[in-house]
């Protein structure tokens, strides 16, 4: 029989007398980093619906946007498929409100139902009451609003999307009511789009 050496000795002496070097986990909950990138996470008091997160997602299928007109009221749909998140960071470094989607410390993502990875959310869309084209969403016109205070006024648009009160008005008035006809003087207060405003800027 071959004696081990006194190095290896000392060494399996001093490995029996340590304390444990691996996790206890699954047993006791394992403790990621502070700044550890998780799962991303919407904070739908901050994330104003705007889609740049969607731009700037790298991995395919991960965050995606639909505009669905066909629903009774317009919405815009943002999807985040956590299982195709490679954790770049980009949403939440690029997020217009810098609140809107963070990456939290949630890693344990492993599930037998993949839909489970997936969270949707709901935005009311705005569109122009001029041609039917969509605007944004309602909450990213309030936020633009707020965030430019007085300048605002300079925008009937912004001005009638934070009043809320012309945004709910009566079918004859819907927006699609004369799309391709070009805007007129009656329609400076409308929420209008770039384009209908800048028709109607040259038009005036
Ligand atoms: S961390 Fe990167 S891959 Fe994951 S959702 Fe954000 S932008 Fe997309
Ligand atoms: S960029 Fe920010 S505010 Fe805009 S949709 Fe993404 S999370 Fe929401």
């Amino acid at each position: 029989m071959r004696w081990p050496k006194l190095r290896e000795l000392k060494e399996a002496l001093t490995a029996v007398f340590s304390p444990r070097f691996t996790t206890r986990f699954p047993d006791v909950p394992c403790k990621v980093p502070e700044r550890y990138r998780g799962k991303p996470e919407f904070d739908l008091d901050e994330c104003i619906g705007c889609g740049a997160c969607v731009n700037v997602c790298p991995a395919p299928n991960c965050l995606t946007t639909h505009d669905d007109l066909e629903a009774d009221k317009p919405v815009r749909r943002i999807t985040c498929d956590a299982s195709a998140c490679i954790f770049c960071g980009n949403c939440q470094q690029y997020c217009t409100t810098e609140k809107g989607i963070k990456l939290s410390n949630q890693w344990d993502l492993a599930t037998m139902d993949k839909k489970e990875n997936i969270t949707t959310h709901e935005f009311e869309l705005q569109l122009c009451e001029k041609c039917g084209a969509v605007i944004g969403t309602k909450k990213h016109l309030i936020w633009l609003y707020e965030k430019l205070g007085p300048l605002a006024y300079t925008n009937p648009s912004l001005l009638l999307a934070k009043s809320e009160q012309l945004t709910t008005q009566p079918p004859e008035s819907s927006p699609a009511k004369e799309p391709g006809k070009p805007p007129k003087t009656r329609d400076f207060m409308k929420i209008l789009c770039p384009k209908c405003k800048c028709e109607l800027n040259i038009s005036l």
